[in-house]
């Protein structure tokens, strides 16, 4: 097994280290921009495989990726790559965890009239959907229920009925994708739906459904029917998953008046290893691997553009900061990335693009 002798190493290397997990007792940021990683637990098949973890997660805001490297003289040795951000979640992590040092805190800035976003950023199959709670499909309403949607939307419902009892305001949903640069709104058939900006770069999603909610269950039905809807007449759901972002939105409106109070948007981005897809022999999917990478970039671009003040935000490089440039202007305005990262050793270059992507946000 060629792998035995780094499987060592990281071992011995791991056995210097202090462990420090996330635990709740740790304090909760409150920055305009937080940005996490996420590593999921080795599965079956990377087990079988020999596949290797290569990663190390020693404290609640570090991650390690233990590269494999050849030197001239032909023997190997380890290169340790740190990086830092505001929480780091080992593979022990569960959804409540994470959901609760990352949605949590914007779920109470939509109630002081905030605007949020949460992005789950990452490879395909690093755990963006299991920590969203979008996949009904193959893993049913017990686990759905457990992810960051129906999280979120459990406590809108329990700040509304507590802090904000004699509240004026209203619940909806609205949940839609963007595939190849077009917007499908997946709560009304898949219907292709038109984005406006007028002259004040106020942008529309004209005709666009909005669902009204009453509990976290109304939540879950939308998100199940909407995802019935985006993978249906799809060869492999996830394929088509990995190359579309997915946007779920929890919206506060005034009763009286319809006016927006707040919005929480929820995203479940395509697979970033589609972007490099640009070289592909196929035309199709080298224009959609095109315009993932341009949605991606200009994400990059217009969070960071939110830590400097009067920089150029290019909103409208992609019709994902288009349609959320809402989200992001303003005062009262928060975002939280997750960066989902795979442990083997097969997946290192994509771990430590994503990495590296999500070192530039925050
Ligand atoms: P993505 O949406 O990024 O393509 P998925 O969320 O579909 O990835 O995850 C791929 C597989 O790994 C799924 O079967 C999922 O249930 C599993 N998985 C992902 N993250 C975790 C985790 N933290 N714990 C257990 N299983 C996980
Ligand atoms: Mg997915």
């Amino acid at each position: 097994d060629p792998n035995w002798e780094f499987l060592a190493m990281i071992k011995e290397y791991r056995s210097g280290l202090e462990y420090r997990p996330l635990t709740s007792s740790d304090p909760i940021s409150n920055h305009q921009i937080c940005v996490c990683v996420r590593k999921r637990p080795m599965n079956r098949k990377e087990v079988n495989k020999k596949d290797v973890d290569v990663l190390t997660v020693p404290n609640r805001e570090n991650v390690i990726v233990h590269e494999p490297k050849l030197k001239v003289d032909l023997t190997k040795y380890l290169e340790n790559q740190n990086f830092r951000f505001d929480y780091a979640f080992d593979e022990n992590a569960t959804n409540e965890m994470v959901y609760r040092y990352t949605a949590k805190p914007l779920v109470e800035c939509i109630f002081e009239g905030g605007m949020a976003t949460c992005f789950a950023y990452g490879q395909t199959g690093s755990g963006k959907t299991h920590t969203m709670g979008g996949d009904f499909a193959t893993k049913g309403q017990q686990d759905c229920a457990k992810g960051i949607y129906c999280l979120a939307a459990r406590d809108v419902f329990k700040l509304l009925h507590t802090k904000y009892k004699k509240s004026e305001l209203k619940v909806s949903s609205s949940f839609f994708e963007i595939y190849s640069g077009k917007v499908f709104d997946l709560l009304n058939k898949k219907a292709k739906l038109r984005v406006l900006e007028d002259h004040k770069q106020q942008v529309q999603v004209v005709g666009i459904k909005e669902e009204p909610i009453d509990n976290a269950d109304d939540v879950l039905r939308l998100i199940q029917h909407g995802n019935l809807v985006r993978t249906s007449g799809q060869t492999s759901a996830n394929q088509h998953s990995s190359r579309s972002h997915a946007v779920f939105q929890i919206i506060l409106r005034r009763k009286n008046t319809n006016k927006l109070f707040g919005k929480f948007s929820l995203i479940d981005l395509a697979g970033n290893e589609r972007g490099a897809d640009t070289s592909s022999s196929d035309r199709q999917t080298r224009m959609e691997g095109a315009e993932i990478n341009k949605s991606l970039l200009a994400l990059k671009e217009v969070i960071r553009a939110l830590n400097r003040k009067g920089a150029h935000q290019p909103f409208r490089a992609s019709k994902l900061t288009q349609v959320l440039r809402d989200s992001f202007i303003g005062d009262n305005s928060r975002t939280c990335m997750i960066a989902m990262i795979s442990p083997g050793m097969s997946c290192c270059e994509h771990t430590l693009n994503t990495l590296r992507y999500a070192d530039r946000v925050k």
